[in-house]
């Protein structure tokens, strides 16, 4: 992996982002860039670092520890949007600064009493199973508000708004349908909760109709690092 080829990656995708951005009538600034590291070395990261990236996504909970490690003399931003285990919530509550998966009760209520007291409160985004699919993480979108609630309540946790994954299944117009009521909950959501500024949607292959649905933040792995080895 050299640098050349992660710079103009990076360069495309910023082209791709600015464009939906412009497209929607919509400030650069209004969509954050998460980089999803995942199943990538701590060497792949350091690369994308010195190209100014500084928030990284991570899946699984054991893989993001070590590299955390080596990774340990940099300023980053460590998000986690993989599906929660409740006996992983103590690495998380300890290591990461944002949480986006979270989906129910239980991991809630962990998260907030294992935060440590030294450390701001933990960033939480509800994970939406916007598309209501069997067998998917995420909380049906009738049971966020009670789930927001819960989160609201724990100073040790911050509620900042929604992540979600479509059913990767959906055409073009369904797509953006279900992007749109995504930003619907989470104007909603907003209403009600004050600090909550964030809607996690868009990935590789969708971040423009994500982008002209509202997304604040998009989560990119294959267009910054390129196709994911099996893992
Ligand atoms: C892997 C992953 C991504 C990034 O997907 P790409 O298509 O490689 O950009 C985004 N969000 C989540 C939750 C992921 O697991």
């Amino acid at each position: 992996m050299n640098s050349i080829s992660a710079l103009e990656r990076l360069a495309r995708l910023e082209q791709r982002i600015e464009q939906a951005c412009r497209a929607a009538g919509r400030a650069r600034e209004s969509v954050r860039l998460l980089a999803v590291s995942k199943t990538r070395s701590a060497a792949e990261i350091r690369a994308r670092l010195v190209l100014g990236l500084d928030a990284f996504g991570e899946n699984y909970v054991d893989e993001a520890l070590a590299k955390q490690q080596q990774l340990s003399d940099a300023a980053i931003e460590w998000h986690f949007i993989g599906p929660v285990q409740s006996n992983k919530t103590r690495a998380l509550a300890m290591h990461f600064d944002w949480v986006q998966s979270v989906d129910r009760d239980k991991i809630v209520r962990r998260l907030a009493e294992q935060r440590p007291s030294e450390r701001a409160p933990l960033n939480v985004l509800l994970q939406v199973n916007i598309d209501n699919e069997p067998q998917k993480a995420g909380c049906s979108p009738d049971r966020i508000e009670a789930l927001a609630e819960r989160v609201a309540r724990r100073p040790e946790l911050r509620l900042r708004g929604l992540m979600a994954i479509p059913d990767p299944g959906h055409d073009a117009a369904g797509l953006r349908r279900a992007f749109a009521s995504l930003k619907q909950l989470q104007q909603r959501l907003a209403a009600d909760h004050a600090g909550v500024d964030t809607l996690s949607m868009g990935m590789t292959d969708d971040l423009e109709a994500a982008i002209a649905e509202g997304s604040t933040m998009v989560r990119i792995g294959t267009a910054l690092f390129g196709p994911r080895p099996a893992r």
